[in-house]
Order: structure tokens, then sequence, then C-alpha cells
């Protein structure tokens, strides 16, 4: 059995915000059947705290950061958490990073610095009875604790990070290192030195044993300096150490056979039945029951999703016989266009501006498009819950969105191999002719029915990946892969 401590600022279903939450959630029990026990460190925000059954006090700080901390270990939402509770950090209502005026919280540096450190101790052995073999960083929130373990006494731990978005990057001025608590030789090195600052994934970057990220193509994307964001330089140096694994999704909670969300369940052999979900989902948005796919967006709306683009077509969606279910919040500029698409096209253009999981549920189940036109996109899961409810990807050719989905064009369609449509470049241009092309496959309904029930009968499950994590985990422990194949 492999010991293994996940630190992560968010986890579902404890705390969301994106696809990150998603992975640390669903990992745990992925990685079950393959002997590896993940205990999940995340900070104790109230939506984690007042989830924990019956958790018990397993180490104190009186000093820590700022204020007393203690974490509390127990289980909540199905998974084993080992949560920070450090109020004057952590006890603050709402999204894990913004305050209520929607920019990042002023001590976000120590907030995430707190959560790395307790990575450290946890994996120094403060917890009575427990020495996990492996640390499992996400993004820059726990990027310190490589460097924590790297910068100190040696723990035996080994440490992985993994890169969910590299565009979040944890950057911050050197006037806050000595409250860091961080060895001086980790400045002296070069480990966490970051363009004139402190870089938080940066140092997780440079300090941990092995890189990974969500996707094969996005571990090739960010190697250069299109899509590696100031941190191309350092993964080149490091590509021995660097995977891409792709995501999965968590097929409990996905499955449309028995989604709760859906007023009506389906399967491949069954996707005439979408029609009651398609019917839920048009009431909702306030769309007319004309002719013609509905295409939808589950997203945070924002220029990386490329949505802006969107907001450039839509009138011309509309005039090709398309209607929109639009779900998301995010950049005001975008909210507004979206909006304003709306209030011109009553009955073709719905937008809620909220975040709702039931509702991305109903939509995966009722939609015929699920849109994600991405500038760049690590992995992207609402293209695979559009694969498994029947609700055909339309994407750009970037990360993750390139390795799972594979294009209708006359080729793939004539070998039975197309699940969805994908274009490039990432102009508007090119998005409007992907929707055009979508709408006229829509039409083929023989063809669109197969190629939506063969997205639907891929394999998008963790079953792959998760193997894949355990023989990483194996391997830096030195466990030999043919050990691991004689299984
Ligand atoms: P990212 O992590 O970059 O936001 P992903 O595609 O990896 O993008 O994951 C996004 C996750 O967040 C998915 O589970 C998606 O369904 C969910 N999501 C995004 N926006 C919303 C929203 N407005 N309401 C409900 N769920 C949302």
């Amino acid at each position: 059995m492999i010991d293994v401590v996940s630190v992560t600022s968010e986890v579902f279903p404890l705390i969301k915000t994106g696809g990150l939450a998603d992975v640390t959630g669903a990992l745990p029990s992925a990685l079950a059947a393959h002997d590896v026990a993940v205990r999940t460190l995340v900070p104790g925000y109230p939506a984690v705290m007042g989830a924990m059954e019956g958790g018990t006090v397993v180490a104190e700080f009186p000093d820590f950061f700022g204020g007393t901390a203690r974490l509390v270990a127990g289980r909540a939402g199905g998974l084993e958490i080992i949560a920070v509770d450090a109020p004057h950090l952590y006890d603050r209502p709402g999204n894990p990073y913004l305050g209520p005026d929607r920019l990042d919280w002023p001590d976000n540096w120590k907030r995430f610095a707190a959560l790395s450190f307790a990575g450290y101790e946890v994996s120094r052995g403060v917890i009575d009875g427990y020495k996990p073999n492996i640390m499992h960083c996400h993004d820059w929130q726990s990027g310190l604790t490589p460097a924590y373990v790297a910068y100190n006494a040696p723990t035996g731990v080994k440490t992985i990070m993994t890169v969910h978005n590299i565009a979040f990057q944890g950057r911050y001025t050197w006037d806050i290192f000595n409250d860091l608590r961080l060895d001086f030789r980790a400045a002296q090195e070069g480990a966490i030195e970051y363009y004139g600052g402190i870089g938080y994934l940066k140092a997780g970057l440079y300090s941990a044993d092995a890189l990974t990220t969500v996707s094969p193509t996005y571990a090739l994307e960010i190697k250069g300096p299109a899509y590696g964001m100031g941190l191309e330089g350092l993964l080149q140096a490091r590509k021995d150490a660097l995977v891409g694994i792709l995501n999965g999704i968590d097929d409990r909670a996905w499955d449309p056979m028995v989604d709760p969300a859906l007023p009506a369940h389906f399967g491949h052999n069954s996707t005439e039945q979408r029609a009651g979900n398609r019917r839920a989902l048009a009431e909702r948005f306030d769309l007319d029951d004309s002719p013609g796919p509905i295409f939808s967006v589950v997203s945070r709306l924002t220029w990386q999703k490329g949505l802006d683009l969107l907001v450039e077509v839509a009138d011309q969606i509309v005039a090709a016989g398309g209607k929109l279910a639009i779900l998301g919040a995010g950049d005001a500029e975008i909210e507004n266009g979206l909006a304003g698409a709306a209030m011109r096209h009553p009955g073709k253009v719905g937008f809620v501006r909220a975040y709702d999981e039931g509702l991305s549920h109903l939509i995966q189940g009722g939609a015929d498009v699920m849109l994600v036109p991405s500038r760049f996109e690590p992995c992207g899961l609402t293209q695979l819950y559009g694969l498994r409810y029947g609700c055909v990807p339309l994407v750009s050719r970037v990360g993750g969105l390139a390795d799972t989905v594979i294009d209708a064009n006359e080729a793939a369609v004539e070998a039975g191999v197309a699940t969805g449509i994908v274009f490039a470049p990432v102009t508007a241009e090119a998005l409007l002719d992907a929707v055009h092309r979508t709408i006229r496959l829509y039409e083929r309904e023989k063809t669109w029915r197969k190629m939506q029930r063969r997205g639907m009968k891929s394999d998008v499950s963790w079953d792959l990946s998760a193997e894949k994590y355990a023989k990483l985990y194996g391997r830096l422990l030195g466990v030999r892969e043919s050990d691991d194949d004689d299984h």
C-alpha cells in the first residue's frame, strides 16, 4: 500500500471553483483500486469544517502564520480529509480565493504558504502513526510544499507537482520571504526566484521529484513560449521529469443513467430519451421549440475559454439556425456581451449568469452541442462530460481538447471514429466555420446519432489514468515496473 497526501486548495464535493476540484475529488477512489491510499490536505474553509464527520485533532500549532492552527482528520464528502483549521486564514465565506469585492484576498500568499507548510509538517510525520510516502501537490497553492520538503532535513517522502493550469502561478514580491519560514538556501539556489520576485508554482516545479500535467498535448505545449507563460525554460530543463496524464471523470457523479439532476435518464442505446431533458433545458433558458441544435456552454467566462469569440459570433449562430444555452460567470465584458445577445434574440439565446452544479448536469444531458473554444486548455472536463452525456463537443485544437475529441472530418466520419468537431486556429471566423459544419452534421440525423453514441461509449473514466499515477508513485518509490506488471 502506498500512502499519498494530496495537497490542494479545492476538492469536490466540499469546495469547488473549477476542474481542479473535480480531479482531486475523483482521484482518491480511482487510486484505491491500485493499492494507493489517499488523504486530502485542504484548508479548513467553513464548507470543509462544516462537512467533517467526527473530526479528530491530530496536530496543533500555537504559532502558525499569524494565529493558532490545528490539523483535523476525518471523513467528509466520502473522502479522507486532513483539514488545516486556521480560522485567521480560512474562516471566510464564499470563494476560496476571492473576497466579496471579487478581488484576491490580500493575504493569499500567507494562506497558501500555510497550506504548503502544513503539507511539509504532515510529510515529516507530525500526525502520530501516519507517515506518507508521497506528497502530491496540485497547482501553485501547494507549490511551496516540495520546496519546504527539499530545503529541510530529509523526511524520505517523495514529492509530485501537478500543473492544472500554468496561467495561475502565485507570484509575489520578495518582502514576504522572511514570513515563509523557508530555508535561505531555497533563495540562494534559485528555487523560488521568479522574474525578480517569488513564484510558488516555480518553486514546486523546481523542487519536486516528479512533475505532471493533465494532458499529453499540454505537457508539450507548456515547454514552449506560446503556452509556458514564463515557465517554459524551467520545464525544458526538467523535461525528463514531466509527463502528461489525462484527466478522467468521476463516473458516479456523472452517469446519465442515474443522474438525479436529469428529469430523463438515458444510455447510449436510448439517446432518444434525451428529448425530455432538452425540453426541461429549453424551459430553463427560455428557448423556443424551433428546429436546430442547442449549442451550450458551462464555463468560467474568461479570455482563456475563448468566450469573447462566442460573443462576436452569437448573432451569426442564430442566423444559421442555432440556439444558445449559456451557464457561467466571470469577466464583466463577456457577461454583458452574452446578456446583450440574449436580449436581442429572445427564444434563441438564453444566458444564466451563475455557478449552478445541477444546471450544468441538465445542460450536458439535454443540449446538443458542448462548445469549448478555449485559447488554451490544460485538459478540460466539460467536453468529457459532453462525451459521456451525448452532448457532442465542439472544441478548439489545443491541450487536452485535442487529446480527447476526434474531429468529424469526412474521413473520420467514413471510418466511424469521429466524436465531435475540432477547429483551429482559435479565431471568430474558425469558430463560426465550425458552427456551420456542426449544423450540417446535425442535419444528417443518422450520422449525428452515431457520433453521439460513439462519444458516449468512449472511455473517459479514470481507469487508465489512475493506473498511470499509481505507476508513477511506484517508480518514485523505487518499485520496479516489472513487479507491477506481474500483478
Ligand atoms: P477550469 O478548471 O479551467 O474552469 P474545466 O473544464 O477543467 O475548466 O473544469 C470546469 C468545471 O467547473 C467543470 O466541472 C464544469 O462543469 C464546472 N463549471 C464551470 N462553470 C460552471 C458553472 N457556471 N456552473 C456549474 N459548473 C460550472
